[in-house]
């Protein structure tokens, strides 16, 4: 178990005699020491990307600009590196609003296998362009849920992004099912898994298994914790079952109260 922090103010009451006041500050030193290494991790996440780009365009100024293959490798090097910039905060945006609540949410009936049908065709293409195979496996006639469309596209994307990222050959399939009072979607994969030990710890801001691998597929390390913002807010459930070199299987569970 965690130590308990207490703060402690002590009062002298004359003439022998001590008032001592003790206030458990556990949770604020906890969200303060949070809220510490989160400025740290952005400022670190912001300074990778923005210190490469300062290189290379100082190596374009030193002459590199002269040959010009040379200079199309920095300069996409530099692009890429930009939109890396972009995407994160993007997404630090997303997760600020909301988590400051400012996200608006927009409650309707949603047809789970409507919104995932119409993103499907971008992926699917993604897919077969990495020789895998995309499977979708919603039955007809499961329960509409109420949330918020746009906030649980982005749900769905981030999960098949992640599965069609880490998933070098095999397939990816998503799955729903209709149980009393929720829908259950998955997004499982036959990628290269995760660690059992890095199991809890997925859903963590900027937690990654493999730094330079989520780099390299230009992840911002903050998809799952978006994931998991969104589905709270939802009032729902989502989880991750894993097995290293096997694949993965990520299950959102959101309430249907009408089934
Ligand atoms: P990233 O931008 O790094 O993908 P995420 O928050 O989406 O960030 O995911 C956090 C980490 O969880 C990833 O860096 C990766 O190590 C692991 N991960 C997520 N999805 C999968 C998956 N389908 N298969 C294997 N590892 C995954």
């Amino acid at each position: 178990p965690q130590p308990r922090i207490f703060a402690v103010r002590a009062s002298p009451l004359p003439p022998d005699k001590v008032v001592v006041v003790l206030r458990e500050v556990t949770h604020e030193r906890r969200l303060e020491r949070m809220r510490r290494e989160f400025v740290a991790n952005v400022s670190h996440e912001l300074r990778t990307p923005l210190t490469a780009i300062k290189g290379f365009v100082e190596a374009l100024e030193d002459g590199a600009l002269e040959d010009r293959e040379t200079a199309q490798e920095f300069l996409q090097i530099i692009a890429s590196e930009t939109e890396r910039l972009i995407r994160l905060v993007e997404d630090l945006l997303r997760l600020s609003r909301l988590e400051s609540r400012q996200t608006f949410l927009r409650r309707q009936e949603v047809d789970l296998t409507e919104l995932i049908g119409n993103i499907a065709p971008v992926w699917r293409r993604q897919a077969e362009k990495k020789g895998l195979i995309f499977e979708i496996d919603l039955p007809p006639g499961l329960p509409p849920v109420p949330g918020d469309p746009e906030l649980l596209t982005q749900v769905f994307v981030n999960l098949i992004d992640n599965a069609l990222k880490y998933t070098p050959a095999g397939k990816v399939r998503i799955r729903g099912e209709h149980q009393p009072g929720w829908v259950r979607i998955e997004v499982e994969d036959t990628g290269i898994g995760i660690p059992q030990d890095c199991l809890p710890r997925v859903f963590e801001r900027f937690f990654r298994v493999d730094r330079a691998r989520s780099r390299a597929s230009g992840g911002t390390g903050l998809g799952l914790s978006i994931v998991k913002h969104i589905v709270e807010l939802h009032g729902g459930k989502v989880g991750v079952e894993s097995e290293l070199g096997k694949g993965s299987r990520f299950w959102v569970y959101l309430p249907s109260p009408q089934s």
